[in-house]
C-alpha cells in the first residue's frame, strides 16, 4: 500500500531501533513503484510541459502551442505537428519504458532525440489524467485515447484531427495531496512554464511557439520561426535586452584539453538586471549547468557594473560521446567530458570580449550647473560651485564616487568637519561641500613603453613569491560575509579562514597597477582637483590625529610644505601620467588610473593619497620608484573601512546632533533622552558607503582576487589569512550534542 510508503510511523508500528527483531523487507506495489517514481520525473506542472514539448521537437514538429489553466495544475494542453503516434502503438504509449528512440543502452552515446527513457509519459498518467490525441501522414482520421496509471482507459476512438499530436494533462497530483497543496500555496507555476517556452523559442528558432493561459487570446509568448537568434530573443525577451547583446563564439578541437564548439549572445555593460539570465542548450537539449552559471558571473562581476548581472544565450555542442545525458532524472543537467577545461575557455573568451568592449565605451560626461537636490550643494554667497553630473546610465551614483572636496575650504570634508567642533555652524559648514563626480572615461594610453628589466623584475617578484596553497585557496574559495571591519570569512573545502581585506585589496591593486603599468584607463573627475587644498586638507588631518586638540602647527608653515609637494610632484608630473595614469595639470588633479575595472577608489582619501605620494615615494631609483609609487596606489585603491564611521551599533554616537556645542568626549556621555537626536542624512549616507563597501568586498574583490591574485607568502604568516575552523571537526562536536 502507498500509504506504508509516505506515512509517519503511526505509534504501534515497531520502531526500528528499538525492536529487536529486523522488519520484514516486501515488494512494493508496482503501482507504488510507480507513483514514486512519478513523483520524482513530474516534480511540477513546468516539467510536465518540459516533457511534452521535448516530445514534440523529437517528433520534428514546427510548431508547438502550450495552454495552461490554473498553473497548470486543472490543465495543460500541448498540441503540434510532428508525425504523430502510430495506431498500434497507442496501447502501450503510456507504460513505462516504451520509447521509440532508443533500443539498446549504447545508443545513448549518439542519441539525438532528446527523450531516451519511456518515462515522461507514463509518469503522467500515474499523477494525471492523460488524454492523446493524433494522427499520422496518410491517415483520413486521427484517435483519441485516455490513459490512467499507465494504461488504455479505453479502446482508442477514431475522431477528427490537424496533423500532428495533442496531449492534455488534467488534473496534475490529483492524487497527491501534499504536493498540490505546497504547489497551491505557492507561487502558480505559469510564469516558470512561460520562461521554459521562451528559452525553447529562442534556441528553436525555426519552430514556431506559442504560451498562453487557456481560454485567453493574448499569448504571453509567440514566436514565428524564420528569423535570426536575435530577432527572436528580441521577440521573446524584447528589444532593450536584445540591444545590450554581443555575439560571442569559441570553438576548441585539443583533445587534451575539450572539443566543442559554443555560440551565443552575452550582455555588454549597458545592460541592467537584478537576476542572470542564463540560456544554455548542450547538444540541443535545454540543460542547467551551476558551475559554468558561476563562472560567467564571476567573470561579470569582475569586469562589469557593479549593479548588473549578466543575460547570456549560449548554444555549445561537443561529440555526443562527450556528453553523458543520464545524470539526471529529468535530464536537467549533463555530464560533460573535461567540464573544467571548457569552463575555462568559455570563461577566458567572456572576459576577452568584455574587456574589449569595455574599453571603447566612451562614459558621457556633461557638466552641468544646476541645482542639484543634495547636501552637497554649494549655497555660500561668495562661491559659485559648478557640478558636474555625470551621465552614466543615469543611476544614482554610489558615494564612492564622489569627490568630497571644496576647493577653498578644507574643513568642507565631511571627515573634518565632524571633528572640527571650533568652526562656524554646521549648517554653513554643510553648504560648502562642494561636490565633484567622477566620471570614468574609457582612454587608453597606447605608449607600449614597457621594456623596463626593474618593472619586469617586480613583476618576476610576484609570481615567485607566490604561497602555492594560497593560491588553491583564492582561486576556489566561496565567500560567506563579514566578521567584522577589517575581515571577511570564506570557505575553502571543509576549512573556514577569516580574511583581512584591507591587506588582499592592497595587494590585489598593487599587483594590478604593475600589470597594467602604462596602460591605464583613466577615471576622470569631472571638475580639476587642485593640490594645493587637497595637500593642505592632509596636512590638517594628520596633525589632528597625532596631535589631538594641540595647537595647530602655524599654517603658513603647511603651506611651505604643501608648496614644495607640489614643486616635486609637478616635476614628475609627465613620468606620473605616462606610467601610472596619474594626470596632473596646473596644480590640479585631473586623472586617476582604474586599477580594477569598475571600481572607482574612496574619494575621501584622495588629499592622503597625494600627501603620500609626495613623501613616500623613493624618486631616485627606478626600481624602488616604480614599487613605491605603486604600493602608494594600492593602499589609496585598498577597500579601506569608510572615513564616516560605521553608524550601526555603538559608531551611531558620531552622529547625534549638536555636536558642535557639547564637543565629542562630552557627546559621549549624553543622556539617553537625546540618543535619537541624529544626523539622519550623514547616517543615511555613512550607511550607504558601508553597504557600498560591503558589495564591492563581495562583488568586485572577491572575484577580481580569484582571476588576478597571486598571494605572497608572507599572507601565511601575517595574519591575512587565518584558519578558525574545519568544519569536519564542527559537524564532529554537532554529532556529539
Ligand atoms: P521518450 O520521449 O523518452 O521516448 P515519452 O514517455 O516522453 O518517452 O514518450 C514515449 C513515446 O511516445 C516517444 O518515444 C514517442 O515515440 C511518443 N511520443 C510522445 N509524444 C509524442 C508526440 N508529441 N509526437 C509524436 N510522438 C510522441
Ligand atoms: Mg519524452
Amino acid at each position: 500500500m502507498e500509504s506504508r510508503a509516505s506515512d509517519p510511523p503511526s505509534p504501534t508500528s515497531p520502531s526500528p531501533s528499538r525492536s529487536s527483531s529486523p522488519p520484514r523487507i516486501r515488494r512494493l506495489e508496482a503501482s507504488v513503484v510507480n507513483r514514486i517514481a512519478a513523483g520524482e520525473v513530474i516534480q511540477r506542472p513546468s516539467a510536465a510541459v518540459k516533457e511534452l514539448v521535448e516530445n514534440s521537437l523529437d517528433a520534428a514538429s514546427t510548431s508547438v502551442s502550450v495552454s495552461v489553466k490554473d498553473g497548470g495544475l486543472k490543465l495543460l494542453l500541448v498540441s503540434d505537428d510532428g508525425h504523430g503516434i502510430r495506431h498500434e502503438d497507442l496501447p502501450i504509449l503510456c507504460e513505462r519504458h516504451t520509447t521509440s528512440k532508443l533500443s539498446k543502452y549504447e545508443d545513448l552515446q549518439t542519441i539525438k532525440s532528446m527523450g531516451f527513457r519511456g518515462e515522461a509519459l507514463a509518469s503522467m498518467t500515474y499523477v494525471g489524467h492523460v488524454t492523446v490525441t493524433t494522427i499520422t501522414e496518410g491517415q483520413l482520421h486521427g484517435y483519441r485515447v485516455s490513459y490512467r496509471d499507465g494504461v488504455m482507459e479505453h479502446e482508442p476512438k477514431p475522431c477528427a484531427a490537424v496533423k500532428g499530436t495533442q496531449i492534455m494533462v488534467e488534473n496534475l497530483f490529483y492524487n497527491m495531496a501534499a504536493r498540490r497543496k505546497t504547489l497551491q500555496n505557492s507561487n502558480d507555476d505559469y510564469p516558470k512554464i512561460v520562461d521554459l517556452i521562451s528559452r525553447f523559442a529562442v534556441h528553436y528558432m525555426n519552430t514556431n511557439f506559442s504560451c498562453r493561459k487557456y481560454g485567453s487570446n493574448r499569448a504571453d509568448v509567440h514566436t514565428v520561426g524564420g528569423s535570426s537568434r536575435l530577432d527572436a530573443i528580441r521577440t521573446v525577451y524584447g528589444a532593450s535586452v536584445a540591444r545590450d547583446l554581443m555575439e560571442i563564439s569559441v570553438s576548441d578541437d585539443n583533445p587534451t584539453r575539450s572539443i566543442f564548439k559554443m555560440e551565443g549572445f552575452i550582455s555588454n555593460s549597458n545592460y541592467l538586471a537584478k537576476k542572470t539570465t542564463m540560456i544554455l542548450f548542450i547538444n540541443d537539449r535545454l540543460v542547467d549547468c551551476t558551475a559554468l552559471k558561476r563562472a560567467v558571473e564571476l567573470v561579470y562581476s569582475a569586469t562589469l557594473p557593479k549593479a548588473s548581472k549578466p543575460f547570456i544565450y549560449m548554444s555549445i555542442n561537443l561529440p555526443s560521446d562527450h556528453v553523458d545525458v543520464n545524470i539526471h532524472p529529468t535530464k536537467r543537467e549533463v555530464s560533460l567530458l573535461n567540464q573544467d577545461s571548457l569552463i575555462d575557455t568559455i570563461q577566458s573568451a567572456i572576459e576577452a570580449k568584455l574587456m574589449s568592449s569595455n574599453s571603447t565605451r566612451i562614459f558621457q560626461t556633461q557638466v552641468v550647473s544646476s541645482s542639484l537636490p543634495t547636501t552637497q550643494i554649494s549655497t555660500r554667497k561668495d562661491k559659485e560651485h559648478s557640478i558636474a553630473n555625470s551621465g552614466v546610465q543615469s543611476q544614482k551614483i554610489p558615494v564612492n564616487q564622489m569627490v568630497r572636496t571644496d576647493s577653498r575650504d578644507p574643513f568642507g570634508r565631511l571627515h573634518s568637519y565632524w571633528k572640527d567642533g571650533s568652526q562656524s555652524s554646521k549648517q554653513e559648514k554643510k553648504s560648502d561641500l562642494a561636490s565633484m563626480r567622477s566620471v570614468v572615461v574609457a582612454r587608453r594610453n597606447w605608449k607600449e613603453n614597457t621594456d623596463f628589466t626593474s618593472l619586469d623584475q617586480l613583476v618576476r617578484e610576484i609570481d615567485s613569491n607566490v604561497h602555492p596553497g594560497l593560491l588553491d585557496i583564492v582561486k576556489d574559495c566561496t565567500y560567506i560575509g563579514l566578521a567584522d571591519e577589517v575581515f571577511a570569512v570564506l570557505q575553502y573545502n571543509t576549512y573556514l579562514y577569516l580574511v583581512n581585506v584591507v591587506n588582499v585589496s592592497k595587494e590585489l591593486m598593487y599587483q594590478q597597477v604593475l600589470r597594467r603599468f602604462s596602460k591605464f584607463n583613466a577615471i576622470q573627475l569631472s571638475e580639476p582637483a587642485p593640490l594645493q587644498d587637497l595637500l593642505l586638507m592632509a596636512l590638517r588631518d594628520e596633525e589632528l590625529e597625532t596631535r589631538g586638540d594641540e595647537t595647530e602647527t602655524n599654517d603658513d608653515l603647511k603651506e611651505k610644505i604643501a608648496l614644495m609637494n607640489i614643486e616635486l610632484l609637478k616635476e614628475k608630473e609627465d613620468m606620473l601620467e605616462n606610467y601610472f595614469g596619474i594626470k596632473m595639470e596646473d596644480g590640479s588633479l585631473i586623472r586617476l588610473p582604474v586599477v580594477l575595472d569598475q571600481y572607482i577608489p574612496d574619494m575621501d582619501r584622495i588629499p592622503e593619497f597625494l600627501l603620500s605620494l609626495a613623501n613616500d615615494v623613493d624618486w631616485d631609483d627606478e626600481r624602488e620608484c616604480f614599487q613605491t609609487v605603486s604600493a602608494v596606489l594600492a593602499n589609496f585603491y585598498a577597500m579601506h573601512p569608510p572615513i564616516l564611521p560605521n553608524p550601526s551599533g555603538d559608531g551611531i554616537r558620531y552622529y547625534r546632533k549638536n555636536r558642535e556645542e557639547v564637543g565629542l568626549e562630552a557627546e559621549i556621555l549624553v543622556d539617553k533622552s537625546d540618543e535619537e537626536q541624529v544626523d539622519e542624512e550623514l547616517v543615511a549616507e555613512a550607511e550607504t558607503a558601508w553597504s557600498q563597501r560591503e558589495w564591492n568586498i563581495q562583488h568586485v574583490l572577491f572575484p577580481s582576487m580569484r582571476l588576478f591574485l597571486k598571494p605572497p607568502k608572507c599572507m601565511a604568516t601575517d595574519g591575512t589569512f587565518v584558519q578558525v575552523a574545519s568544519l569536519e571537526k564542527l559537524y564532529r562536536v554537532f554529532e556529539r550534542c
